[in-house]
């Protein structure tokens, strides 16, 4: 987490019915790249045989050469991102994942978490099964081959039937394509066409990039079924009763891109709302300008200088070429990371009353060496707004998140997190204030992070309570 930030923890992209499948696939995956930055990996199928290639990196250095996408021939294919989260960052756990059954070859791919994987998992090695990875997606993929049911279908079904959690998931055998979610829907998972060729994807940016029209979302508790004769819908047998929906709502804070439709509404247009609604609850009059953290706060910094008449500007400015590390010199100082990824626009601040905008703060270093980085710049006054509220729980449902004593919300009140930024002012948005800017109803978002109420079970270690 070298950027201070919360990661998804993947992304996932499938194709039904195209000559180029593979090859649409690496740009629907390009175009989620934000959703996981660690490995990443193709399955196709020919109609007779699944193919697959992943690797450790970024979408564009596992297929940096032609020959994987070439050899990814065929009609169909799934793809996936993965950032890791507390299981090892090795290629065992890259996604997807492609086993042999006695339905044949079947293919999975994987972003979410399920909260009884570990029970299940112990069940089965208990029961002489071997695992070659820690990922979830490999218990469901033992679970599918494990099933008494007869048709591919019923099999992945069965499956899900047993898995708590949250998963939006893609399953590619030789001559179909499976896309499921989990019954709170807790995370996004679209439907796409273009002629005679079908999409599944976490976000609609990707169908834009493959020159697909979005169709509509896969339903919470839906599993679709794309073969030769069209689609299919049947419903996921829920694990326990399902009270509405778990939509996550920091898909609309932080991790899907502006340019995204998920949970029925356009990101931008929430973000938006986010900063507005901010503005209302924390004004900061006599400011002169408003800037975001770039760049996934800036869209809420728009909205709250719309919203407050303030004059938007940019006061930061970011590499966009800086990896995951790099090398550092011996006499680099305090703050080198941060300098390395944002420098000020002096002009700009100089004795300047600025609001800075950030969309969440996590363990609060970054931001702190953020302001540091301002303070250089000689602004009179810097005062800090957060487009969520205080992050106080650790994700069990997908989210790369540190434990609850790392999460500086859940230790310090507001006026102490502030005193420790070096802040003028700090105004957090409210649990209520966020919501009321969801799409309607706003009960069908989780907000667990913030609040502590978490919408399925778990018992503090991400298992089953
Ligand atoms: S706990 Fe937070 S990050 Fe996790 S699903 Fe709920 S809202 Fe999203």
């Amino acid at each position: 987490m070298l950027d201070g930030k919360l990661h998804e923890r993947c992304g996932i992209f499938g194709v039904f019915h195209n000559k180029d499948a593979s090859r649409l696939t690496y740009l629907g995956l390009y175009a989620l790249q934000h959703r996981g930055q660690e490995s990443s990996g193709i399955v196709s199928a020919d109609g007779d045989v699944l193919k697959i290639h992943k690797a450790m990196g970024l979408v564009n250095q596992v297929f940096r050469r032609d020959e994987p996408l070439a050899r990814l021939d065929g009609m169909h294919a799934i793809g996936h991102n993965r950032y890791s989260t507390t299981g090892a960052s090795s290629l065992a756990n890259a996604q997807p994942i492609l086993i042999n059954c006695k339905i044949g070859q079947i293919a999975g791919a994987h972003n979410g978490n399920l909260t009884n994987a570990r029970s299940l998992r112990a069940e089965m090695e208990n029961d002489g099964s071997i695992f070659t990875s820690s990922t979830d997606t490999e218990v469901i993929m033992h679970l599918i081959a494990r099933s008494k049911h007869d048709t591919v279908a019923s099999m992945i079904l069965d499956a899900l039937s047993r898995v708590r959690g949250a998963y939006s998931i893609l399953f590619l055998t030789k001559d179909a394509l499976y896309g499921a979610r989990d019954p709170r829907g807790v995370r996004p998972l679209l439907l796409g066409k273009k002629e005679n060729s079908f999409f599944l994807s976490s976000e609609s940016c990707a169908f834009d990039l493959v020159g697909a029209d979005m169709v509509r979302e896969i339903k919470p508790g839906e599993m679709i079924r794309i073969d030769r004769r069209g689609a299919r819908s049947y419903t996921v047998p829920a694990f326990e009763p399902v009270e509405g929906h778990a939509h996550c709502v920091f898909e609309f804070i932080y991790f899907s891109r502006p340019d995204s439709f998920v949970f029925g509404e356009n990101v931008d247009k929430v973000r938006r709302k986010l900063g507005r609604q901010l503005a209302r609850e924390h004004p900061a009059p006599g400011a002169d300008i408003v800037m975001g953290v770039p760049d996934s706060a800036t869209t809420a910094a728009l909205g709250y200088a719309e919203e407050s008449g303030i004059k938007y500007d940019i006061g930061l400015i970011r590499n966009h070429y800086v990896g995951r590390t790099f090398i550092q010199p011996a006499q680099a100082g305090r703050n080198f990371g941060v300098r390395v990824k944002f420098n000020t626009v002096k002009g700009v601040l100089k004795g300047k009353r600025v609001v800075v905008v950030d969309d969440s703060i996590v363990r609060g270093t970054t931001m702190k060496s953020i302001i540091a980085l301002l303070r250089t710049a000689e602004p009179e006054e810097i005062h800090l707004r957060v487009s969520s509220p205080p992050i106080l729980c650790p994700c069990f449902y997908g989210i790369d998140m540190p434990t609850k004593q790392e999460l500086i919300g859940s230790s310090k009140s507001v006026n102490e997190i502030r005193r420790y930024m070096g802040a003028d002012s700090l105004g957090y948005l409210s649990i209520d204030g966020m919501l009321s800017v969801m799409p309607s109803p706003h009960e069908n978002f989780c907000n667990a992070c913030f609040s502590g109420a978490y919408p399925i079970g778990i018992n503090g270690t991400g298992e089953d309570a």
